[in-house]
């Protein structure tokens, strides 16, 4: 029968292939600061170490997690300032987050929460769910809502199912979204009773968490069938990661694979602030670069934004390339995929 523990601890992670002894080490320092989870499906999908292996890489600690820059912040991009009660972040009119659980199937290596996540994290106590449901019932501003943690989906389906339906009964709210990293990092989860539960009449988008075609799996691809199957709108929301997918061609193949698949690529992100990430984070001119090679090579279809979460809580931007200049006399330089700058008439004023 296939294995079914979640790897936690230094032990677990003994004689498994491609883990070697100082990756046993590292695991033994690192899981000491921060929560390490890795799943049997993930396991079986990495097939060499995290100096070489686009999913090692993810998952499997490293020391390098040890060394913490000046600039990093437990809180990279200043949730805490936004949070006017337990579980709700309301940094823009229109849409909240609402943090139901703060736990992970997986523990990601370069996760931007990764000082609030983790198996001793309580999920939200009844009274504190009602308090932000409250909150959400009280603002009819609120269009949308993202179910975020942690991980909305290691709740029970019927945990998930009632906090949907006391969402779908608020009026104002139109449309959930749900982010989640359960159906690539553990697709065992999304049961028939799930879909079932997320089937609804009011708008469910879920935003899954990918970084490497090597994390789509015939059974991550039977997963996307089964949320599309329920309803569900299906985006992507990536990582530009140092060693993992920091070039043109594991994006281009990420994003394409991703839309052949009915996953519409949403956001890249510039990784975040978070303590004992620098290993994962490269320039931004480095990323605006990839973006500009990617630029006519693949669909619009294909092409997530490039966003960057201001610190401090000022939200989020897109950083992509800019193809376009104003000059002094109104007119505007526009640059081709090619470098080529041309032309473009200024505005007719009259
Ligand atoms: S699934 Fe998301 S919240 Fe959980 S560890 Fe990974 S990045 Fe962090």
């Amino acid at each position: 029968m296939a294995e079914k523990t979640v790897l936690k601890s230094p032990a677990d992670f003994e004689n498994r292939p491609h883990v070697v002894p100082s990756d046993l080490a590292a695991i033994a320092l690192v899981a000491k600061r921060y929560a390490v989870g890795v799943t049997p499906h993930v396991m079986s999908t990495i097939q060499g170490s995290p100096q070489d292996d686009p999913v090692a890489r993810q998952y499997i600690p490293q020391k390098e997690e040890l060394l913490v820059l000046p600039e990093e912040s437990p809180d990279p991009i200043g949730d805490d300032a936004h949070s006017p009660v337990k579980g709700i972040v309301h940094r823009y009119p229109d849409r909240v987050l609402l943090k139901i659980a703060n736990v992970c199937a997986v523990y990601c290596r370069y996760c931007f929460r990764r000082e609030m996540v983790g198996p001793g994290s309580a999920t939200l106590k009844p009274a504190e769910l009602e308090a932000a449901l409250n909150y959400i019932r009280n603002d009819s501003n609120i269009f949308e809502i993202i179910l975020t943690g942690g991980d909305p989906l290691v709740l029970s389906p019927k945990k998930l199912s009632k906090i949907l339906d006391d969402l779908c009964a608020i009026p104002h709210v139109q449309v959930i979204r749900i982010h989640s990293r359960v159906p690539v990092a553990d697709p065992a989860r999304i049961t028939t009773e799930l879909c079932a539960a997320l089937d609804r009449e009011k708008a469910v988008y879920m935003a899954i968490h990918i970084n490497h075609t090597n994390e789509i799996t015939p059974d991550v691809k039977a997963v996307f069938k089964a949320l599309h199957k329920a309803g569900c709108v299906l985006l992507s929301q990536s990582v530009l990661l140092k060693g993992i997918n920091d070039n043109t061609q594991a994006l281009e193949n990420l994003f394409r694979t991703l839309v052949s698949l009915r996953v519409k690529p949403y956001y890249l992100h510039h990784p975040d602030l978070a303590p004992g990430t620098s290993h994962f984070r490269l320039p931004v001119h480095e990323g605006q670069a990839l973006m500009a090679s990617l630029q006519g090579r693949i669909s619009g279809l294909c092409l997530p934004h490039y966003m960057l979460d201001i610190p401090g809580g000022h939200g989020k931007v897109p950083i992509g390339p800019s193809w376009l200049e104003e000059t002094q006399n109104g007119t505007y330089l526009v640059k081709d995929r090619h470098g080529h700058t041309h032309a473009y008439p200024p505005e007719n004023k009259e």
